[in-house]
């Protein structure tokens, strides 16, 4: 197989394009194969911590990305019950001090475009939408993908940046559907100048309540305002209709401060997805085929960073093949190798924010008490792990 056979890569989201751009920039070609129609349709608002700015600053995308962010003042989270400010991580001077880059929000479309526009700049990068792939071969030497129109791909090695629900993990791994927690979650963004109810617009808010939160910040240069909501409910699994939807929420809400009822009632109720994750696993690849992103670690969102650890796995999957002088199977062990305590511990402190937010009761004025003596420092020294950034193999290291 010569060097120059493009590496494929199955998934144009966040992580795929990342891997791209990242094997682009160390002379490797990459052919992205796009199951959508077109690439980065999906758009509501998404959050990053400081950690993938080292991945942006190494694929020079640092001040194109800055330019379509908004940066919150603070992220805070609020009793969803009273109302009450429980914890304030302030994310101004003191915070880029402390870990160099700022802490930001932005359109998912945006921050796509910044790097489909950097991808379609490079000569090394092919991208093919409307490719859905639908089957695969490991001929050793190379890759094949088959796509369900029936179109064939050949590459010298796979990247399966497929997400959540990966096909490619199902055949190399095989641990069946992802975790469901019992949670469904509803995203909506209105105009900034719509919005009547008051409430910290400058910041990232989440409202904690049992079996419920709701996440709000701007975007677009504060002119619109993306809400999350995300409960529990018996009918996880069901598909209902509008109605049905909207009885649920004023349910499950009824108990919930004013100013959080009013966000909820803003609600579109066409896009609901029940939210789930993955138990981490050792082994993401086998021979030439390498799992990335969610598709190998889908963590829940509740630390905002299951496309944070996708982007840095691309530049560090790239700098691992680049190491290894195309020795794939060298290469994603030495991958797998970097990213594994880090990926993991992002999807079990997940999982125990998820029941931090949630708790009822006197678990809730237990957490209540708690947080009450976290300070800056304190915030920063919990946070420093994950937003420090990560060591990456060959010539990328802190
Ligand atoms: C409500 C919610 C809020 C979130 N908030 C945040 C946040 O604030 N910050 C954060 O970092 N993360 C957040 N996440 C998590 C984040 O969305 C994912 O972790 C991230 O999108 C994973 O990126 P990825 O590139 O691995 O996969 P994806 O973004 O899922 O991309 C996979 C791509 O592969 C394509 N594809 C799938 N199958 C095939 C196939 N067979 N052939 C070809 N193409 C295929 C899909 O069309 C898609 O474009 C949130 C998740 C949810 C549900």
């Amino acid at each position: 197989m010569p060097k120059s056979e493009p590496i494929l890569i199955v998934g144009g989201g966040l992580g795929g394009l990342t891997t791209a751009l990242a094997l682009a920039r160390r002379g490797r070609a990459a052919r992205v194969l796009e199951g959508a129609a077109e690439f980065g349709a999906i758009g509501y608002g998404i959050q990053f911590g400081p950690n993938v700015f080292h991945v942006f600053e190494h694929l020079g995308l640092m001040d194109q990305a800055l330019a379509v962010a908004d940066s919150p003042v603070a992220v805070l989270m609020l009793d969803a019950l009273d109302g009450k400010e429980l914890v304030r991580i302030a994310t101004g001077a003191s915070f880029r001090a402390r870990f160099r880059y700022p802490y930001i929000v932005v359109h998912r479309i945006d921050l796509h475009n910044v790097l489909l526009d950097a991808a379609r700049q490079s000569a090394s990068i092919e991208l093919v939408a409307d490719a859905m792939v639908s089957g695969f071969e490991d001929r050793g030497e190379a890759v094949a993908v088959t796509t369900a129109d029936g179109r064939t791909f050949s590459g010298a090695a796979l990247v399966a940046a497929d997400g959540f629900r990966s096909l490619f993990r199902q055949k190399l791994i095989g641990d069946g559907e992802p975790r469901q927690t019992g949670y469904v979650a509803l995203r909506t963004i209105v105009p900034m100048a719509e919005l009547q109810v008051k409430l910290p617009r400058d910041c990232v808010a989440l409202w904690a309540g049992p079996g419920m939160h709701v996440v709000q910040y701007p975007l677009r240069h504060g002119t619109l305002f993306n809400i999350v909501a995300v409960f529990r409910t018996s009918t996880h699994a069901e598909r209902g209709d509008v109605n049905s939807y909207r009885a649920e929420l004023e349910r499950t809400y009824r108990n919930a401060h004013p100013a959080m009822r009013e966000l909820i009632a803003m609600m579109d109720l066409r896009w609901r997805r029940s939210v789930g994750d993955r138990d981490p696993v050792r082994h993401w690849h086998r021979g030439r085929i390498v799992l990335l992103g969610d598709a190998a670690h889908a963590p829940l969102q509740s630390l905002a960073q299951g496309a944070g650890m996708a982007i840095e796995d691309g530049l560090c999957l790239a700098e691992a093949i680049h190491a290894a002088g195309d020795d794939y199977p060298i290469a994603f062990a030495r991958f797998e190798a970097a990213r594994l305590l880090r990926t993991a511990r992002v999807q079990l402190e997940s999982r125990a924010l998820w029941n931090f937010y949630h708790c009822d009761g006197i678990e809730r004025d237990v957490r209540n008490a708690t947080v009450a003596g976290w300070d800056e420092a304190h915030m920063f020294d919990c946070l420093a792990w994950l937003y420090d950034g990560a060591p990456f193999p060959g010539e990328i290291g802190r």
